[in-house]
């Protein structure tokens, strides 16, 4: 199959949404296929070659200038949209206000459904013989309705496709029915972006629309599909998604196997960690731990359980349930290590976990990678109590490197941590059903009890984690059947 596929898609720097953008696309190309990302312009990159295009785009009665940069980097095109409303915004890509966020959304989906007829990459412009557009949340939503509106509806780019991926329902671009008119569709669009409200009354809905328009919509795992369709899940768009059902798939991210791999980890390179891979598992994990134990200032001990957390303080993490079950961990002979940011007060209650209980807690407040990579290769077990998660990558990481999770049932992570059964020897780690806190300590006191009483079992539990093809390699194959699927079947 020799195929183009241009992705198009927003910077994200953080979690599964940045790999989706940097490392499916990778992927995809490595498996043949012309990719290239789209992503606004918000901060100087230098590698980046202006094209020397420039083409103006209304929004909201006002004119902006796009022009085109562009860098080839492992197979992949990546053009980016530089215009006055995405300048200097760096990390900070969905802030501002919510109707300029709106406004940079409908620029960046307007300008990027003809890219590839305006940007040469290569020399040659993509065209539309072979497309298929990957949108990503409510941010590209617009995309897919932009392309069958001005598009497909007029006898034009009938072979395109697009396929919207679903990586968090909660944020929708919701807002007031007014929205519609800054957005140029003709006024039979309406009805796809209004929502009735429960409690009365209408809003704009960009996400319910672009799940309309869409060919396919990818769901980043079984589970997170599944809990969309339900009125407790699908945050006001279970209707639409189950009326949409005959074009859902469920794909569970990959991870960077280059970046989290305990063989080549760079940031074990140094303070006495070391890499290993499972052939070299116990020697190596036991040299990480005394290494995040000596970095940590905690005590230097193999036969106690390093219990681990990484994650964005706030109330999809379950930091709370984590907070609710303090007194029961810091009764038992452990060591927990928690890095985070987020919630001002949260992180405030980290620090004060360890400043009450500093012989066995440690709440490191900053986003630092150089310690989650340590902090996952160290640690025994990675506690996951999400309230919800799409797909989650820490317990994928934690599981490459050895370190036995312990997770909510819920989203991804019921996709991807299948309970241990010691009869059977399987499994991958211990999940529990309701995110309190009593679920979780019973669920981590049989994983402690393992630890300390079932040594063969502990280590059947760390080498079927290891062993799996959790990389995106895989996930791109499975990306490829969905694409295939929006070219031909519909
Ligand atoms: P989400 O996308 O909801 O934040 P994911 O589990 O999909 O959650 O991705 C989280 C990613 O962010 C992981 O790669 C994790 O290691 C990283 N991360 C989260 N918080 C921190 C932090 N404080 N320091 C370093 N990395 C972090």
């Amino acid at each position: 199959m020799s195929s183009l596929w241009l992705l198009s898609v927003l910077l994200s720097v953080k979690g599964g949404l940045g790999d989706v953008v940097g490392a499916l696309p990778k992927a995809l190309a490595r498996r043949g296929h012309r990719v290239m990302v789209v992503i606004p312009k918000y901060g100087d990159y230098a590698e980046a070659r202006d094209l020397g295009v420039r083409k103006r785009y209304k929004v909201a009665g006002q004119d902006s200038e796009v022009s085109y940069f562009h860098s080839y980097i492992d197979g992949v095109d990546f053009v980016f949209l530089e215009a006055p409303p995405f300048r200097h915004r760096h990390n900070d890509i969905y802030g501002g206000e919510r109707p300029d966020v709106l406004k940079r959304m409908i620029l960046f989906c307007k300008a990027a459904v003809e890219v590839p007829w305006y940007a040469p990459c290569g020399g040659t412009i993509y065209g539309d013989g072979n497309l298929v557009f990957i949108a990503n949340d409510w941010h590209t939503a617009l995309l897919p309705v932009y392309l069958k509106a001005y598009y497909r509806d007029n006898g034009l780019m009938q072979y395109t496709r697009s396929v919207l991926v679903i990586h968090n329902i909660a944020h929708q671009g919701r807002g007031p029915v007014d929205d519609f008119n800054i957005m140029d569709l003709p006024d039979h669009y309406m009805g796809h972006f209004k929502l009735h409200d429960p409690l009365g009354g209408e809003h704009n809905n960009v996400f319910a629309a672009g799940l309309k328009m869409a060919d396919r919509v990818v769901t980043v795992s079984h589970g997170y599909m599944w809990e969309l369709k339900t009125v407790e899940g699908g945050w006001g768009l279970h209707d639409i998604i189950n009326q949409n059902d005959w074009k859902l798939d469920g794909i569970v991210n990959g991870i960077d196997t280059a970046e989290w791999n305990p063989a080549v980890d760079v940031h074990l390179h140094s303070d006495d960690y070391t890499n290993y891979t499972r052939d070299t598992l116990d020697i190596g994990k036991r040299q990480c731990k005394a290494a995040l134990q000596r970095e940590l200032g905690l005590q230097v001990r193999d036969d106690v359980p390093l219990i681990g957390f990484i994650g964005r303080l706030d109330h999809q993490k379950g930091v709370d349930i984590i907070a609710a079950a303090m007194p029961w961990i810091t009764q038992q002979d452990v060591q927990l290590v928690m890095l985070g940011t987020g919630r001002p007060d949260l992180e405030d209650m980290l620090r004060r976990f360890e400043g009450e209980h500093r012989d066995k807690v440690r709440g490191w407040v900053g986003f630092s990678v150089r310690m989650a990579h340590r902090i996952t290769a160290g640690a025994d077990v990675l506690l996951m109590p999400s309230l919800f998660e799409p797909c989650g990558l820490n317990q994928l990481y934690a599981m490459a490197y050895g370190t036995v999770p312990v997770v909510h049932a819920v989203g991804g992570l019921r996709d991807t941590v299948a309970p241990f059964d010691p009869f059977g020897g399987t499994g991958l780690g211990w999940t529990f059903d309701r995110a309190d806190a009593g679920r979780m300590i019973d669920a981590l006191g049989h994983c402690l009890n393992t630890y300390w009483n079932y040594k063969e079992s502990w280590r059947g539990l760390q080498v079927r984690g290891m062993s799996q093809d959790l990389s995106w390699d895989h996930a791109a194959e499975l990306y490829e059947n969905v694409l295939v699927k929006a070219k031909y079947q519909w």
